[in-house]
């Protein structure tokens, strides 16, 4: 992502309940050094994230993401987002994506410089990259071994699993892994037999006329996307369910889609080689949904 606009926040409290926040924003040149190196979020990868997918200069979802960003901090014990600061940012940054069409922007939360008085934070913005043709013409999947079993983050909090932090090494890993093996995109499966998410998208299935997902109880990213397009389909009259499922479920899906803010719906035609059926209509009509303006 071509980075257009970056601004950096000094965090407020939760309960500073200050109206206009812009004196706490300093925008930064983006090609510019403008990071410590002592930065924990650099060194250890210790902080979280949003990406936030932005039509015509509108930011998508934002309420979810501004919870999501709230649940992430206080799994890793970083102070409260003040919720209307980052909402301003979010929109100081919008006037920065392209007029029309898609942009990004990305919402970081640092834990900061190593013993250092507060939190690194900052936001940017910039012009999507063009996900037509994949909305279009779908990708090949795999599965791969998340590597533990279904109970462990209720069992390890320390994981981190149901927090979106910047540790994405693993995720770029596995996608990785998943183009060696000569596909694009890979589900991850917990090590027992239980379908999760994908490295940076959520998984949904069409069975029997019904929608489903993994219900993101710890170990899964709760999707802002799937959050969006369920209560659409709800609105259509349509089935939605959050289901334990079994892997063995995926070669009898209906149809399947990866869902994330930015990539949007994006259908799967095969899963470890067992082709799937695509719909593509039903498919252009989510992205129009997801395409729509959105709170
Ligand atoms: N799961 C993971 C691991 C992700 O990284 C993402 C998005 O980045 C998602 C799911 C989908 O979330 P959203 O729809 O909010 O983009």
């Amino acid at each position: 992502m071509a980075l257009s606009f970056a601004l950096v926040i000094d965090p407020a409290a939760s309960d500073d309940l200050r109206t206009d926040f812009s004196d706490s924003f300093r925008v930064i040149d983006t090609a510019a050094p403008a990071l410590s190196v002592g930065e924990l979020s650099t060194q250890r990868g210790d902080g979280i994230f949003e990406s936030i997918g932005v039509v015509d200069r509108h930011p998508q979802e934002l309420i979810a993401h501004l919870d999501r960003l709230a649940h992430s901090a206080q799994l890793c014990a970083l102070p409260v987002p003040n919720r209307e600061q980052w909402r301003q940012a979010v929109f100081a940054a919008a006037e920065h994506c392209p007029a029309r069409g898609e942009g990004v922007i990305k919402l970081i939360l640092s834990r900061g410089i190593e013993h250092g008085p507060t939190p690194t934070a900052w936001v940017t913005a910039g012009a999507a990259p063009d996900n037509t043709r994949v909305r279009e013409q779908g990708i090949r999947v795999v599965t791969l071994d998340r590597g533990y079993s279904i109970d462990t983050p209720a069992r390890a909090p320390w994981l981190l699993l149901g927090a979106k932090t910047l540790s994405y090494a693993v995720n770029m890993a596995a996608i990785r892994e998943a183009k060696q093996r000569g596909a694009d995109d890979a589900i991850f499966v917990s090590s027992d037999g239980f379908v999760l998410e994908a490295p940076t998208a959520t998984l949904v299935l069409k069975e029997d006329g019904r929608y489903v997902t993994p219900a993101p109880n710890g170990g899964i990213l709760h999707g802002t996307t799937q959050l969006g397009l369920f209560e659409h389909l709800g609105s259509l009259g349509d089935e939605t369910a959050y289901e334990t499922i079994r892997a063995e479920r995926l070669a009898t899906a209906e149809a399947a889609w990866l869902l994330s803010s930015v990539r949007l719906a994006v259908p799967i035609v095969a899963i470890d080689d067992v082709e799937l059926p695509v719909d593509h209509e039903l498919t252009a009509s989510f992205n129009r949904f997801l395409l729509s303006p959105r709170a």
